[in-house]
């Protein structure tokens, strides 16, 4: 059920290859009206003589030659029509027409004049020419194919994320297009008989965490700016894990230097493996996490370096196709709940805007309400949200397995509240033992999950024990990372070697001698206690 319809394949590669479809051009003589708004669908191609090869046979020539050429080739085909779409910052809560302040994407800002967060905003009234039909059916066109870049999940979107980059400056390793997992066995097992429970497993993904997503878009727009000649020869963070993962596999993708500052003793190998394979420039600095985010503000204040950090409103757009992605896996129904695990709380926001656009240009007609989940030992906005959102106060952020959501003061906390507010949200929180056990337990069901997803169930769990999300609700939780990523705190749980925490859903291996017999008693127990 809810999977993209199969009735719609039959238009694809004709409308993968159109990146921006337009309302005015009057070449395609022999082609149906432009899909304006009221009409439905029509099939677009972009072949627009007969001479022109068939888009299917040109679309199999490109993925046997070079697909990035061929989408040049169909982007820069009609030189003289302007690109329709476009989009531009402004700070954050002001929009496309009004704002007083704006800046165009081609330039490097972090903040406004006024120090406050931008957001990239959308041109809608050109956006709206299309209704939402249109939409619909150009986005289920393109899933999963090799066109580029619509291949990818986030660039399927490309007139809602970045419209004005050429297919060539995109650097993409088509990341999204995760599984929206049905967890049956989990939903009935463990939730009390939810039988509509949904897993969206965005941490399936070319570096194992969601961060692909805004990453694409953010390395891209640095690609272009290089190749636009802007003063930038690099682009550096500071992270421990995921977001320097994901920056050092794109720029090494596109051959862009990066620059990841860690903290020296601080992070595990597997967090220090990534950005090392993939090449980056990796200075590892006696301080922690803080100690390494202002070094890097200071060095990319004097130097040619983009920075690539949390508040780069960039990355936001990338997260909010995840959003869009889950209507589509749905075929557009709109689910009841979207559970998110934050500590930064980009994403949280992310998926407010990914929902809002479609609803606002009525691919939906309504937006689910959403819930963040926050690590208890790291719990800034679950305290703003108990004391009724009257007064915000950063914490200091304790030791959490979920360490990517480990934060005090969070930069898009702005971002959130609006997010929560607009979608009739909620706030949840997990101790370090509920994350875990919500994860094992999730695993035990055939997922393979992070501690940050563990962190979402367990407010799953909390939410229908309260009976505030009920049992038939259309559910789904939001898994941020693989859970390869973490195998240390799975071994620690399994082992039952963390302390203070019962480990109530340790699955240890037994330990069993050479023997025949051996094997067999033990065997025969494990059996007699399944019958
Ligand atoms: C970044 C990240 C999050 C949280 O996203 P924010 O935007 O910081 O709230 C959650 N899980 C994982 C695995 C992440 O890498």
């Amino acid at each position: 059920m809810a999977s993209t319809s199969a009735s719609l394949v039959h238009h694809s590669s004709a409308s993968a290859f159109l990146p921006i479809p337009s309302p005015s051009n009057a070449n395609h003589k022999t082609l149906p009206a432009p899909p304006l708004r009221g009409r439905t669908f029509p099939v677009i191609s972009c072949s627009a003589s007969p001479s022109s090869p068939e888009p299917a046979a040109a679309t199999a020539a490109a993925a046997h030659n070079n697909i990035r050429d061929e989408a040049i080739r169909h982007f820069h085909s009609k030189p003289n029509d302007p690109i329709p779409f476009s989009a531009k910052y402004v700070p954050f809560g002001c929009d496309f027409d009004s704002a007083t302040e704006s800046y165009s994407l081609d330039e490097i800002v972090y903040r406004s004049q006024s120090g406050s967060l931008l957001d990239v905003s959308h041109d809608m009234s050109s956006l709206r020419r299309y209704d939402g039909a249109y939409w619909r059916s150009l986005f289920d066109s393109r899933t999963g194919k090799t066109t580029w870049p619509y291949g990818s999940g986030v660039w399927s979107k490309k007139e809602w994320v970045l419209p004005e980059i050429s297919p060539d400056h995109i650097v993409s390793a088509f990341e999204g297009n995760s599984n929206l997992f049905w967890a049956e066995r989990f939903g009935k097992q463990h939730v009390r008989g939810m039988d509509d429970l949904w897993v969206k497993h965005c941490g399936i993904s070319h570096t194992g965490s969601f961060k692909d997503l805004g990453m694409t878009v953010l390395v891209s727009q640095v690609n272009r700016l290089m190749k636009l000649k802007r003063p930038v020869v690099g682009v550096g963070c500071a992270s421990t894990g995921d977001t320097s993962a994901a920056l050092s596999a794109y720029c090494a993708a596109a051959g862009i230097p990066s620059i990841v500052f860690l903290p020296a003793d601080k992070i595990s190998l597997a967090q220090l493996v990534q950005p090392i394979a993939n090449g980056a420039f990796v200075l590892s600095i006696d301080t922690d996490f803080d100690g390494c985010m202002k070094l890097i503000r200071e060095v990319t204040a004097e130097l040619p370096i983009y920075l690539a950090n949390s508040l780069n409103s960039l990355r936001l757009e990338g997260q909010k196709t995840a959003a869009i992605e889950i209507l589509q896996q749905f075929n557009w129904e709109v689910p009841d709940w979207v559970i998110v695990p934050g500590g930064n709380l980009g994403n949280i926001y992310a998926f407010y805007k990914g929902f809002k656009m479609c609803k606002d240009l009525e691919l939906v007609d309504r937006i689910p309400r959403l819930v963040c989940a926050q690590a208890a030992n790291a719990n800034p906005l679950y305290l703003y949200y108990k004391n009724g959102w009257k007064e915000f106060k950063p914490v200091k952020a304790e030791t959490t397995f979920a360490s990517a959501i480990q934060i005090g003061d969070p930069v898009s906390i702005e971002r959130a509240v609006y997010a929560l507010k607009n979608s009739d949200g909620i706030v949840e929180e997990a101790t370090e033992e509920e994350l875990m056990n919500a994860m094992a337990r999730a695993d035990s069901t055939g997922m393979f999950t992070c501690p940050h997803t563990g962190v979402a169930l367990t407010a799953l769990l909390k939410l229908r024990e309260r009976g505030v999300i009920g049992p038939r609700d259309r559910t789904v939780v939001v898994s941020t990372a693989h859970g390869l990523k973490f195998t240390q705190s799975k071994i620690a749980y399994h082992s039952k070697e963390i302390d203070g925490m019962e480990c109530t859903f340790a699955n240890p291996p037994v330990q069993v001698k050479a023997d025949f017999g051996a094997v067999m008693d033990v065997l025969k127990g494990y059996l007699g206690q399944k019958s």
